[in-house]
């Protein structure tokens, strides 16, 4: 059997469009500042999506759904994920699990982390685990400027026998 690792990383700002809704991992966040950005900005989803397309060796996410796609304004970014997981075992990878990280001090993610780490999982089709981690006011982030998401996925291979 093969195995691969793949990481993930992404950032938004935070927008001053009211209209703009908070996704983070495929949850919605009620009356907190949207991201900015061209689909849904969900940084958990394009973490996990890049790590998992880095292990593959299946290029990145800009590359397969690029932000100058005009059918991708406002894409739910859980179907990117579903997409992208689809197209890494159309390689011939299987996803293993990811690891996601998001650095925000706010707002808390604990209360809906279960349900952040049920969509992220049924989008991959393997274990996805979420942790939020707060900078504790310090740099852009700490200033509540935006969100970054941090993810390592594995992949594996089995080799057919000759
Ligand atoms: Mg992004």
């Amino acid at each position: 059997m093969t195995v691969r690792v793949g990481q993930g990383f992404d950032v938004h700002p935070f927008s001053d469009d009211p209209s703009r809704v908070l996704v983070l991992g495929g949850v919605q966040f009620e009356g907190q500042r949207g991201l900015a950005g061209h689909s849904d900005s969900d940084v958990a989803a394009h973490a996990c999506t890049d790590a998992l397309l880095g292990a593959a060796g299946l290029g990145d996410i800009g590359t397969m759904f690029p932000d100058t796609d005009p059918a991708l304004a406002g894409a739910d970014s859980i179907e990117l994920l579903r997409e992208a997981a689809s197209q890494v075992r159309a390689a011939g990878w299987e996803p293993g699990n990811i690891d996601c990280t998001l650095v925000l001090d706010r707002p808390k993610l604990a209360p809906v982390r279960d349900q952040m780490q049920a969509r992220l999982t049924d989008a991959v089709g393997a274990p996805v685990t979420v942790k939020g981690k707060r900078t504790e006011g310090v740099g852009s982030l700490g200033r509540g400027e935006g969100v970054v998401g941090l993810a390592v996925a594995v992949v594996t291979r089995v080799e057919e026998k000759p």
